[in-house]
């Protein structure tokens, strides 16, 4: 019988939170798989799917779940000499040089594992006449993976899967999320360690387009592919950038409304139970990605952390995981986001976090916070 080998990574260092993160991954893995024909068992260190019909979908879906290293495709056998050597036997490789490798989890299996490897290779040279072993560099590798369930696993390939930790174990967090590359690049990485997301996104309609909002709900919905769902906080930041601009110095500009959307999020947050907030930013990327303007950008907020994945990567490097999770030509789609609207020349780079708050003075902060918390508008993105 076909069966899918799932392999856990990181999950073996939890000690006794072991059981919890199985449970949320297996939780995760059967959402994943909803609408499918499937069963799925758990093995000591593995977990099995098996009575599946369509294959590829399957293994599609499950390459997308965190917690997962990497999987097979599998042909599940009985743990005998006769079942596995039958097995081996009609496996057809031409002319090519290969090994076979045997694991024995269960060690009531009495042949050591090099010994049954060399009986295996022996029946794959008779019924390959023209093949011959490689230890080093074979063409092909026949893996006997045998379990603690009676039964043997043999598989030739593992299939690469996201790795992390399981969505949710973390906790949850909010997304700061523009039409840009790298938030979503973002929001893919902390989700990838644990945290299950919501998100937030300030627009500045008629300064910006409805497409501007449109693009960040297609990104959330190509997030889904790994997240599932991402409840998005849309809100208008029009009258804070009006403001702003109207009453602060120019070169402030950035600053205070980073500031004031820092406010906005940690309202949020604390109102949807989140305990972090999370965006693109990267050290020295632009004005408002310099280690001072973040300082003044983290005063804004009362206690929640900020996470910034992408702090320490290259462009390149960002952009090389929004591919990865074809965020890209999305992201790469012309329309403007609020950042740039009322754009100064000359943005300060080393901002005070003092004179900043003397600037922000001369707003009524809370008023604006709570004009952009009345205008909030919440849209519950699934995958498509
Ligand atoms: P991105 O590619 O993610 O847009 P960026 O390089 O354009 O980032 P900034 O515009 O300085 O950088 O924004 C830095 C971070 O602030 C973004 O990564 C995002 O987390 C957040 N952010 C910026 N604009 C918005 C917005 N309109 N709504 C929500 N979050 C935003
Ligand atoms: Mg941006």
């Amino acid at each position: 019988m076909k069966s899918i080998l799932l392999r856990m990574g990181e999950l073996y260092l939890k000690g006794e939170n072991r059981g919890m993160f199985e449970s949320i991954l297996v939780f995760n893995i059967r959402k994943k798989l909803e609408g499918l024909k499937y069963k799925l068992q758990k093995t000591r260190g593995r977990i099995l799917v098996t009575d599946f019909d369509r294959e590829q979908e399957v293994v599609e879906r499950l390459s997308k779940v965190f917690g997962l290293v990497s999987l097979s495709v599998a042909e599940e056998v009985d743990v005998t000499v006769e079942a596995i050597g039958d097995y081996v036997s009609r496996i057809k490789i031409g002319d090519k040089t290969f090994k076979v490798d045997v694991n024995r989890a269960d060690k009531r299996f009495a042949i050591p594992s090099m010994q049954f490897a060399a009986d295996l290779g022996e029946i794959v040279l008779r019924c390959n006449p023209n093949a011959s072993v490689d230890l080093y560099q074979p063409q092909v590798t026949i893996f006997v993976d045998i379990r603690n369930n009676g039964k043997a696993y043999i598989f030739d390939k593992s299939i690469k899967c996201q790795g992390g930790l399981p969505l949710s174990s973390s906790g949850k967090a909010l997304l700061l999320l523009s039409g840009g590359i790298d938030s979503p690049v973002a929001g893919y990485m902390m989700s990838k360690r644990g945290l299950k997301l919501q998100a937030v996104h300030f627009y500045s309609y008629p300064y910006t387009s409805q497409q501007a909002k449109q693009k960040v709900i297609t990104l959330a919905e190509e997030l889904c592919e790994y997240v599932d769902d991402i409840k998005l906080h849309c809100i208008s930041f029009t009258k804070v950038q009006e403001e702003i601009h109207a009453k602060c110095a120019p070169e402030f500009m950035i600053t205070i409304m980073r500031r004031i959307m820092m406010r906005v999020a940690e309202i949020i947050a604390k109102r949807e139970g989140l305990g972090a907030i999370v965006t693109g930013e990267s050290l020295g990327q632009v004005a408002s990605q310099t280690m001072q303007s973040m300082t003044v950008t983290q005063d804004a907020l009362n206690l929640l952390p900020i996470f910034r994945p992408c702090i320490g990567m290259d462009k390149e490097e960002i952009v090389k995981i929004a591919k990865d999770i074809n965020t890209f030509e999305t992201s790469i789609l012309p329309y403007e986001d609020c950042c740039t609207v009322f754009l100064p020349k000359n943005p300060v780079i080393k901002p005070k976090v003092d004179k900043a708050r003397a600037e922000e003075e001369k707003l009524d902060v809370a008023a604006l916070v709570d004009e952009c918390m009345a205008g909030e508008e919440i849209i519950t993105i699934k995958k498509q």
